[in-house]
């Protein structure tokens, strides 16, 4: 800025009086400009310490997560000592502890130890997450998964209902609430359909998606030509495949790290900074049915997605990545009933030659079986069970549940032990990079905190700006309000005052004002949400009320 001749000698003088009594003057310092922050959080789902050691034993080399181990988090959600996905999601990304299935909304019963109680009417209260914060504060946003994008874990980063199991109401969510890369599976619960996950609301959410200018990608080659900024990738009608399998059953889709990598060259075009959330979802898949070949595939493929996180925050200097599972599954250890006693003297290779035997899952093997089971051998052998023996081979054939035999004999040559097919309550590794890193023992809730920090906002405040009960917030400006059921697939918010009408559609971001003859569609950067009791809306939803 150029200042004239005249006010530089008047600035002068000021200048000299003001110094007189000390007022901190503005430091511009072009060098120190700090810029944007990033957050990159990365989960892999149902991940036990035991299988990443595996993993890596069977890698043969370190991991990318090992250079930046940093603690452990406890894992534990408001009514278990061993956690769902969903709340043990809502509690990474919102920094509340809440109920099983419950995704992005208050717990209704709280009875782990050292938690304070929570008041009856804030029970199944939305609460806001870490991308819609970083939403509010300009940023670019991506959500990553294997799974469908819709899961519990993803849905948790983006969403807010009851049960997890929600998908057209999450889905919606998703669809409306703007953000900017979204890559996964599911398909399917974007459109009506006979699937199990299609949508009964009859909405078109691709259509949608296209009035939204999103770029729609649904293959690798798709995804990798995309120039947009807007990218909504979706690969598969539910869940992607495990990485081992992809290339002989599903070639045409893009592996964790290549849509992290996709991602991040995407949204680091944003001035104002990116949250970035990555799932690599299938671990829990394979460690609850007990295939160690799953668990290693997808855990290995999650660690090359890591090191892409790591290397971009290397690069930039203001990023900070977090890697961490959110719970135990399975109980797998190295050892098991067969190692008793030789446990000591037990060489590496006795656990990894037989699972590198495998050349795919159980999932990606079972996939190849023919119908008249003629190709059992041939199954068995992709699985890595080679050289059955005669016993081994009439259990394949005789059971009913060719799967659970197929893991428990590979389990069984690899020395691999399994407790449980559920989750464990076990404190996990936490893996963290950048500028304030998180280290030591922590709750899963304070990493949301942290990243919220880091971004510059308050999760708190955030939930008193974004989800404000809308009965009481009408009712109090005067308004006579209903909740409309009639049709029980979109319910609405109807809202009267005078000549005015106010409808509120549940999980859009939009609201229609109604005024006599007039009728007017505001469209909002939040999103309106229905947790079967009441409806919540954003502080910017309410300055509409006059
Ligand atoms: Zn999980």
């Amino acid at each position: 800025m150029k200042v004239s001749k005249k006010w530089s000698s008047l600035f002068l003088a000021s200048a000299i009086a003001l110094s007189s009594i000390s007022i901190a003057q503005p430091q511009v310092q072009a060098a120190e400009v700090k810029k944007p922050t990033n957050v990159i959080m990365l989960v892999m789902d149902g991940s036990s310490n035991n299988a990443v050691t595996l993993s890596r034993w069977y890698k043969g080399q370190s991991l990318a997560m090992d250079e930046i181990l940093s603690g452990a988090v406890r894992t534990y959600s408001a009514d278990s000592a061993i956690t769902d996905s969903a709340p043990a999601a809502t509690a990474l990304a919102t920094g509340h502890k809440s109920n099983d299935k419950f995704v992005g909304v208050l717990p209704a019963v709280i009875n782990s130890p050292g938690l304070e109680p929570i008041a009856k009417e804030d029970a199944y209260r939305p609460v806001a997450n870490v991308l819609e914060g970083a939403k509010q504060q300009g940023k670019a946003t991506g959500l990553i998964s294997t799974s469908e994008i819709q899961h519990a874990t993803p849905a948790g980063f983006s969403a807010h209902v009851k049960n997890r199991s929600q998908y057209d109401d999450i889905a919606e969510q998703q669809v409306y609430q703007n953000i900017d890369v979204v890559l996964g599976g599911g398909l399917e619960s974007l459109a009506p359909g006979t699937t199990k996950n299609a949508r009964k609301d009859g909405e078109h959410l691709v259509d949608v998606l296209k009035e939204k200018n999103y770029d729609i990608v649904k293959t690798r080659d798709e995804l990798f030509k995309s120039k947009s900024s807007k990218i909504w990738g979706s690969f598969a009608p539910s869940d992607l495949a495990y990485d081992l399998d992809r290339a002989t059953t599903r070639a045409s889709e893009p592996t964790l790290a290549e849509m992290t990598n996709k991602a991040i060259n995407t949204l680091k075009k944003d001035e104002d900074g990116f949250f970035l959330f990555v799932e690599g979802s299938k671990v829990d898949w394979a460690a609850h049915a007990n295939d160690t070949v799953g668990i290693i595939s997808d855990i290995l493929s999650f660690d090359a997605a890591v090191k892409e996180a790591v290397d971009f925050a290397k690069k930039d200097g203001n990023t900070m990545v977090i890697a961490v599972t959110d719970h135990g599954n399975s109980g797998i250890t190295m050892g098991n009933v067969n190692t008793t006693s030789t446990y000591s003297y037990t060489p590496v290779s006795a656990y990894i030659d037989p699972l590198k035997k495998a050349k795919m899952t159980i999932e990606g093997a079972l996939s190849q079986l023919k119908e008249d089971k003629s190709n059992i051998v041939e199954v068995a052998a992709l699985y890595g069970l080679d050289n059955l023996s005669e016993n081994e081979l009439a259990t394949l054939k005789s059971t009913k549940d060719l799967g659970k035999e197929m893991v428990k004999m590979l389990a069984n040559r690899a020395n691999i032990g399994y407790t449980t097919g559920g989750h464990t309550g076990e404190d996990v590794f936490l893996y963290s990079f950048g500028p304030s890193k998180i280290t030591g023992l922590v709750e899963n809730t304070d990493l949301a905190h942290t990243m919220a920090k880091f971004m510059g906002f308050d999760l708190n405040k955030l939930s008193d700006d974004l989800y404000i009960p809308a009965t009481k917030a009408f009712t109090e400006k005067g308004y006579t309000s209903k909740i409309d059921l009639s049709d029980k697939e979109n319910p609405k918010f109807i809202a009267q005052k005078k000549n005015v009408t106010i409808t509120i559609p549940v999980n859009k971001n939009t609201v229609l004002y109604e005024q006599d003859k007039t009728a007017k569609t505001h469209t909002f950067d939040t999103i309106n949400v229905y947790n079967g009791t009441d409806f919540y809306v954003s502080k910017k939803v309410l300055k509409l009320l006059k």
